[in-house]
């Protein structure tokens, strides 16, 4: 029996050179896998789906950072059977707090303040190490056989004669596909948006974070803080045992200089803003400088291409909600395109592409205004502003309704929904 499930699948690779698939997704990060995986679990190994990206197979222990997995994603993940590959290694994140002070203040006040829960028993948010979620990420996708290829889409084509048919996609180790839909989640520097003509409206914001991992002497029993200094957010996010995963945003130069010290000296700004609450702390791994910038992609689609992730829009982490966001497109783009091909329909048609786009183009453009409006509200050292937001805060913490709303929105349960971040399979 394996012998022969071996062979169907080296034939079927074999026909990719010729025969049409029916999606081809570059870029095999967190926001391609999943879509690969949401597909082939909804519509099962007769719906061809190929991965296409240099990085697949390769660890990603370079990569130091972890994720805040929104509620809604987690029911997606468990949904499409990924969660179970993570769950132990993902922490819940069971309250969180948020201060506003100036660096050398001896207390930080706590303006607002949640216990996580968003159904009983269902945290807000869990805490993942991005290394382990690709890692998931990839085994579930190999159990359901998505053909993974490890090479880069170097280009595509359409003959203006077929156009409205299909597209032909060129990789970089010389290998040609014809697909009825490509997807493009080949990340912020997106080549393909670029290839399609597609524009995007953003900004950079002087901004950097370094990220970093501590480990800490004492529990940090579950909770997250984000503490606003002057310069920006400092988030201090818990992971499996002792550990937790910093978030410290700076200007640009000054996370460069910060990042560069020798240990002591850096330890000590670190020790500045961390403070002792958890006891001593260890850096724990390499220190990165993610520069911080904004946009959204003029058009989230375009002929027989769909864009998803970091590919159709770029926030602030202030809020962490980048990769969630990005997920939020995958599960409306699953959703068009399992609905499409239910109904005998070509998924790759303007009128499937088009409902994607209504679908997620304006929650993006909300998410990111909001998250850019609060980088700017607290991101600075005005006085009469500091006052201004520290009243907004205390009354929403006053408010139980309203944070109980701010709660669910994080959470990625407010608006129209798509099925698996409600938990449905499609
Ligand atoms: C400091 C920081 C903290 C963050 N914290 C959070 C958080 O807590 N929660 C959250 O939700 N988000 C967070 N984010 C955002 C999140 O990390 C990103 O949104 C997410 O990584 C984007 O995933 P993606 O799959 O869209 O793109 P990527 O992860 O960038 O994946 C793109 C993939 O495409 C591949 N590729 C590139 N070019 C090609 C090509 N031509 N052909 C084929 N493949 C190609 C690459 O190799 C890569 O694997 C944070 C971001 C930063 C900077």
């Amino acid at each position: 029996m394996l012998f022969l499930a071996g062979f169907v699948q080296g034939l079927r690779v074999a026909m990719s050179g010729r025969g049409q698939l029916d999606i081809v997704i570059a870029g095999g990060g967190f926001a391609g896998l999943t879509l690969a995986i949401a597909l082939r679990e909804s519509l099962g190994p007769s719906f061809s789906v190929v991965v296409a990206d240099p990085l697949l197979g390769r660890s990603h222990s370079g990569d130091e950072r972890a994720s805040a997995i929104v509620a809604a994603v987690r029911r997606l993940f468990a949904t499409v059977g990924i969660w179970q590959g993570i769950e132990a290694d993902a922490q819940p994140i069971l309250d969180m707090v948020v201060t506003d002070s100036r660096l050398d203040d001896a207390v930080r006040p706590v303006f607002l303040s949640f216990a996580g829960e968003i159904e009983p028993g269902e945290p807000f948010a869990h805490m993942v190490e991005n290394r382990l979620l690709i890692a998931a990420l990839e085994a579930r996708a190999k159990e359901l056989g998505v053909e993974l290829l490890a090479a880069a889409v170097a280009g595509f084509s359409q003959d203006p004669a077929t156009r409205s048919d299909h597209i032909d996609v060129e990789l970089t180790d010389g290998k040609r596909l014809t697909t009825g839909l490509l997807v493009a989640a080949d990340g912020a520097r997106s080549s393909i948006r670029e290839r399609a003509g597609i524009a995007i409206h953003g900004w950079d914001y002087g901004q950097s974070a370094i990220v970093i991992n501590v480990s800490h002497e004492r529990d940090h029993h579950g909770r997250a803080e984000e503490h606003f200094l002057p310069a920006g957010p400092f988030a201090i996010l818990p992971l499996k045992g002792r550990r937790s995963s910093l978030v410290w945003t700076e200007a640009t130069k000054e996370a460069e200089r910060i990042v560069a010290l020798p240990d002591a000296e850096f330890h000590a700004e670190l020790e500045k803003r961390f403070k002792l609450h958890l006891g001593e702390i260890a850096v724990i791994g390499a220190r990165r400088v993610h520069p911080l910038g904004f946009f959204v992609a003029r058009s989230f689609i375009a002929d027989r291409i769909a864009l998803v992730g970091d590919t159709a829009h770029v926030i602030h982490p202030i809020a962490g909600q980048g990769l969630n966001m990005g997920l939020k497109d995958v599960a409306a783009l699953a959703e068009v395109i399992v609905d499409a091909a239910r109904l005998g329909l070509d998924p790759g048609s303007a009128d499937v592409l088009e409902r994607y786009q209504r679908w997620r183009r304006f929650d993006t453009m909300a998410m990111g205004f909001a998250t850019d409006g609060l980088n700017r509200l607290f991101s600075n050292r005005s006085a009469a502003l500091r006052a201004v937001r520290d009243i907004g805060l205390g009354l929403v913490d006053r408010v139980p309704n309203l944070k109980r709303l701010f709660i669910r929105e994080a959470a990625g349960l407010v608006g129209e929904v798509p099925k698996l971040l409600r938990g449905e399979a499609l």
